[in-house]
């Protein structure tokens, strides 16, 4: 029997790790059918980055009252700031027969994990954590403090790795995309047999 339900995709992995890249080259690319779920958060809106396309930006406020409204699948504080998948957009989605993508943290991933045991979780790593330090610090879009907090972050966050179902090692973006592409679509094969 095939589910006609869309397939939730997780990706996840430490900050720093080119998450945020391999997903815009994901959907950069016309053959993707995946929707694209675009997270709230707290943190200031950095330059160039758009209100309702690159998140929902709220104040610590609207978030709690949303949290408190259980509008979030998951939600996690993360260096100071909340991010949270808005749950509504996620269920109507995949119930059109969507798959929904998710680019999150780990702890939230962890929340998804509880609630949708059946969604694919793929783990995006750096070939090793001196190339991470230095991509963090590279890309000059925060401050000293809040990269040391990162890399902390980073370092635990590596060890939850063995959790996932697959791991994709993010050496080249093209190549990256290329195998989540595939790791989906090898994921609805297996479905379509069940
Ligand atoms: P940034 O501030 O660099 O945009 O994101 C910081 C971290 O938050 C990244 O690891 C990113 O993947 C994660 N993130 C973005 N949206 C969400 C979300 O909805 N939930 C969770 N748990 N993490 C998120």
């Amino acid at each position: 029997m095939t589910s006609d339900k869309g397939l939730l995709i997780v990706l996840s992995g430490p900050s720093g790790v080119g998450k945020g890249t391999v997903r815009k080259a994901i959907f950069d690319d016309p053959d993707t059918t995946f929707k694209y779920s675009i997270s709230m958060t707290t943190r200031r809106q950095r330059d160039g980055e758009v209100d309702g396309v690159d998140y929902f930006f709220k104040t610590k406020e609207e978030f709690e009252s949303l949290i408190e409204q259980d509008k979030f699948i998951e939600y996690a504080e993360y260096v100071g700031n909340y991010y949270g998948t808005p749950i509504d957009y996620v269920v109507e989605t995949m119930e059109n027969g969507h798959d929904v993508f998710l680019e999150i943290e780990v702890e939230g991933a962890k929340q998804v994990r509880e609630k949708f045991p059946e969604a694919l979780f793929i783990f995006l790593a750096p070939p090793n954590l001196a190339q991470l330090e230095e991509r963090l610090i590279g890309r000059g879009t925060d401050s000293m403090e809040v990269i040391k907090h990162r890399i902390t972050e980073a370092k635990r966050e590596l060890k939850l790795m063995n959790l996932y179902d697959y791991v994709v090692i993010n050496e080249d973006v093209q190549q990256a995309k290329g195998r989540v592409q595939c790791i989906v679509e090898a994921s609805h094969m297996r479905r379509a047999r069940v």
